[in-house]
């Protein structure tokens, strides 16, 4: 029987190819539909061209590469992840998982394997959100719960369109294509199983994500003569909010998390005590009940806090998006499959939000995380080790073996 093991050079020789698009002072800068995000893109298509794959774009820019299966009545099986990243990002967030896909049609063309059903590698469009929001717009739009008008309409800080962007680049398609199931192969983008020396994250499902945006109004008055209890400090209210919101999130416990990521303070002069106060909040939970209970309890505490040091507050929840759980079937195989190829693991879920979150909703969905070294990304640090994306895409590949010949869903 034929060893299922990819090509562990050619991997890696591919994702540094692509690491070097978009590379400036030491970080890689592909922000959604910039100069370097669509040579990334010519670049992967080319790659698909090679490998004989179909390619098809779709009207917000995501890229398939078909490959045909015997049986064209069956639903293909999916794999991919993002080739846009943060700015000065590293070179595995994305990559990874759009490469690693590649790198699977390579060894089965290469190796002359046919497989029952299609098999699609994608690249989702604009999953960082970092240029234009929301984030994971491409997977947002493919599964139905994003109005392509409402992501083309989206702006950068420049006021450029998305679809404007598309259009440039010549990623503006029309295509359509399914998804039986859908595998994403990325890295852990935190510091779990590089501390513990696990080889493999079998990836069950990714936590609910709630944001809200706030702002607290007191009075503004002169920083010399106006006594510290006749104050309404809205930074200073602020300030206690970002310290409470961590004893909340301490408090739910179960891997809580919860952060004050802006705040800016308004007039924003040194000699004026600040009468408004700007902040974003983010909570974090993969528990249901747990995830519903910690956004009353943050919506509460801002309410809370703006009463006791005086001040009116306006709170608008932006995000709420669910707990998600993974298909039982999906995490099973990739648990099995990591155990066949003799790699460690263990089961857990992502911190983070990725593609395969939305496509969950449409199809059988599972992911496999890689250890991150130190646990850091979205920064030019990123690292994983040469085996450690090895050891994931060899998971992936016997993954989508044994999917391409399951005819059950
Ligand atoms: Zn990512």
């Amino acid at each position: 029987m034929l060893d299922l093991r990819i090509n562990g050079d050619r991997l890696w020789n591919t994702i540094m190819m692509i690491g070097r698009v978009g590379k400036e002072d030491g970080g890689v800068s592909r922000l959604a539909l910039n100069d370097a995000d669509g040579e990334a893109r010519d670049l992967f298509t080319g790659w698909l061209k090679e490998e004989g794959l179909d390619i098809r774009v779709d009207q917000i820019g995501n890229i398939f590469g078909v490959r045909k299966g015997i049986d064209p009545q069956l639903k293909p099986v999916m794999m991919g992840s993002h080739l846009d990243t943060v700015k000065m990002a590293g070179l595995f967030d994305g990559a990874l998982g759009v490469i690693s896909g590649l790198e699977v049609i390579r060894f089965l063309n290469q190796n002359g394997v046919e497989t029952r059903r299609p098999l699609v590698v994608a690249a989702f469009t604009n999953e960082e959100g970092a240029r234009f929001q929301p984030d994971m717009m491409g997977s947002m739009v493919y599964t139905g719960k994003l109005d392509v008008d409402e992501a083309w309409s989206a702006t950068d800080d420049d006021g450029v369109t998305v679809r404007d962007e598309l259009n440039r680049l010549g990623y503006l398609g029309k295509d359509e294509v399914e998804a039986g199931c859908y595998l994403e192969l990325h890295v852990e983008q935190g510091p779990v199983l590089h501390m513990e020396g696990t080889e493999i994250g079998v990836v069950d499902g990714v936590q609910g994500m709630a944001w809200w945006d706030g702002y607290y109004m007191g009075e503004s008055n002169h920083a010399g003569t106006t006594p510290l209890n006749l104050r309404r400090d809205a930074l200073l209210g602020a300030a206690d909010l970002c310290v409470s919101l961590r004893e909340v999130a301490k408090n739910l416990g179960r891997a809580s998390v919860a952060t004050m990521g802006r705040l800016h303070p308004q007039p924003d002069v040194r000699n004026v005590i600040p009468g408004g106060a700007y902040f974003t909040l983010d909570f974090r939970q993969y528990e249901d009940a747990l995830y519903e209970e910690g956004q009353r309890t943050v919506s509460n505490l801002v309410e809370e806090v703006a009463s006791k040091h005086g001040l009116e507050k306006s709170l608008t929840q932006t995000v709420d998006a669910k707990p998600v759980r993974f298909d039982s079937m999906m995490v099973d195989l990739v648990e099995r499959k990591a155990a066949e190829l003799q790699l460690s693991y263990k089961r857990m879920h992502s911190g983070a939000g990725h593609d395969a979150q939305f496509m969950s909703y449409i199809c059988p969905t599972a992911m496999i995380f890689v250890p991150s070294i130190d646990g850091r990304s979205h920064c030019p640090e990123e690292r994983t080790t040469k085996t450690a994306c090895i050891n994931g895409a060899n998971v992936l590949l016997n993954c989508v073996v044994k999917l391409s010949n399951d005819q059950s869903f």
